[in-house]
């Protein structure tokens, strides 16, 4: 297994990163995709959470209400911390089981960790950003997400910014420019995926606990 993170802020383009690496043939273990499953109806941490904040957090379906547990979490610093303690250690523990699954194959992983550059991960060959400037990450949510323009700029101001991120990068993926500009850069980074050693088949999968846990809601992407 070959094993590297991809990040980016929201709307940066990094799903439609992941999309083209996962055409290539990686495999792609996407972060925000196990938080929403782990909270699944039925699921320990919905019962957790519900008993944690109690029955507004629970739709009328069953299913979690992300923006109401965004809005308790928001101006809580403590709730935070108790959101974390509970989803965190979950997504974990399935994202260190989908690499166990890995290990003894010759795939490119990608864990697609949108706050990668926030909650630091130990144990990866590289890191990838997906960068674009500020006003093209906000043109993008507003024109193609149905972003208000004051919520997308609010949560990209609680994310890291983009020289951060950049700091971190070992691959930078410059998605400013249309798709036909990103299809070369995907091929490039490609073969530097493709370069990269193989980790040994008894690779153990770091849980990470930077600075006595993350900072940022797991749901905040
Ligand atoms: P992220 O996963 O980083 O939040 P997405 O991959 O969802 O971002 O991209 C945000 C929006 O911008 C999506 O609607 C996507 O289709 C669009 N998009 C991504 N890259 C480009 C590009 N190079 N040119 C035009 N639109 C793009």
């Amino acid at each position: 297994m070959i094993l590297v993170g991809l990040t980016g802020g929201i709307g940066s383009g990094k799903s439609t990163v992941s999309s083209l690496l996962e055409g290539k043939g990686a495999v792609i273990i996407d972060a925000d995709a196990i938080v929403r499953e782990v909270q699944l109806p039925g699921s320990p941490v919905l019962s957790e959470l519900a008993a944690k904040f109690g029955p507004e957090v629970l739709a009328s379906d069953g299913s979690l209400d992300r923006q109401a547990v965004a809005n308790i979490v928001f101006t809580d610093p403590d709730a935070l911390k108790s959101l974390n303690a509970i989803v965190h250690p979950a997504v974990g523990k399935e994202m260190n089981r989908r690499l166990i699954e890995q290990r003894t194959t010759d795939h490119v992983v990608i864990l697609d960790i949108p706050l990668l550059t926030e909650n630091p991960r130990e144990g990866l060959q590289g890191k990838i950003v997906v960068d674009v400037p500020v006003e093209v990450q906000v043109e993008r949510l507003v024109r193609f997400r149905g972003f208000d323009e004051a919520d997308a700029r609010a949560r990209m101001s609680r994310q890291a910014t983009r020289e951060q991120r950049l700091a971190t990068a070992d691959f930078v993926i410059d998605n400013s420019g249309g798709l036909p500009e990103l299809e070369p850069q995907i091929e490039k980074l490609w073969l530097w995926l493709r370069s990269l050693p193989q980790l040994p088949s008894d690779y153990e999968p770091i849980t990470p606990t930077p600075n006595g846990g993350p900072k940022v809601p797991p749901t905040d992407s």
